[in-house]
């Protein structure tokens, strides 16, 4: 009898983290034990092991991610967020861009400021993923402000970047609106910053989409060679026409300039 009260009680908490889950939007499904620590040492283990304990959104905190792209911060956000289901918060996942466009979208129907903000601030987290990957337009930070300001002392952001604080006035178009979103975001928060080389390169080069430079003098540069940014610790390496695809495709919106 006990045996089946607790396969029951099991299957609703399976139920339930699986519903809360889709509710999250999570863009995919990775956990802390599939981050390879190895590989991105500039991330220390032991601090997100500790950050995994959620005390942060116990204490209402903020975390912030900040490096290049393919560095793993939508990964850590999301074995966060998992880890927070688990223990039984409530998450939404939306990238920057999502989240200021449908704001701007609801304030052109007649919801209150309150009813329209709700889904970005009723969550004990949120994660606002890749601001500064786009160009904003010049009203996102009126957009980005109200949200940022609600949440402040009431509910956890885990937020990532691949520009520097100093770029934030750029990215939202107004410097002081950037400077009054920063002031409440890290007043208690804490920032990781990745300075590593992007995993899904590695993968490529693993899977041979790299070959060596050919040593030959005065070769005839592809104008594709000039533009291409060398990721931190690269050596240098041609690019086969497969992979600069991949490779533009990536970092022509991903660089902090
Ligand atoms: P970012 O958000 O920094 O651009 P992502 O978190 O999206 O990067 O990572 C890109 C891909 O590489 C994802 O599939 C992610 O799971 C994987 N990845 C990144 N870093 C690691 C790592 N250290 N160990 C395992 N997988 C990783
Ligand atoms: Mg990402």
């Amino acid at each position: 009898m006990d045996k089946l009260l607790q396969e029951e009680l099991a299957a609703k908490r399976e139920r339930f983290i699986r519903m809360k889950t889709r509710m999250a939007h999570l863009p995919f499904h990775k956990t802390l034990d599939q981050f390879d620590f190895g590989f991105q040492p500039s991330i220390d283990e032991r601090r997100i092991r500790d950050l995994a304990t959620l005390l942060f959104i116990e204490h209402q905190e903020n975390l912030i991610f900040l490096g290049p792209l393919g560095v793993g911060k939508t990964h850590l956000a999301v074995a966060l967020a998992l880890e927070a289901i688990k223990q039984r918060y409530t998450v939404y996942f939306i990238t920057s861009h999502d989240m200021i466009q449908t704001t701007q979208q609801q304030a052109h129907q007649n919801h209150t400021i309150k009813q329209k903000m709700k889904i970005f601030t009723k969550p004990n987290l949120l994660i606002i993923d890749e601001i500064g990957y786009r160009k904003m337009e010049d009203t996102a930070a009126h957009f980005f402000f109200p949200i940022i300001s609600e949440r402040y002392e009431t509910g956890s952001i885990i937020l990532t970047s691949n520009k520097s604080y100093g770029s934030w006035g750029e990215i939202f178009g107004d410097s002081v609106l950037a400077t009054a979103i920063l002031d409440r975001l890290l007043h208690h928060s804490t920032t990781n910053n990745i300075n590593g080389e992007s995993y899904r390169i590695k993968e490529k080069k693993k899977a041979g989409f790299f070959r060596p430079e050919p040593q030959v003098k005065n070769r005839h540069k592809p104008v594709n060679s000039i533009a291409a940014p060398s990721p931190r610790g690269t050596p240098s390496l041609a690019l086969t026409e497969e992979f600069s695809t991949v490779y533009f495709e990536e970092f022509s919106i991903g660089l902090d300039k």
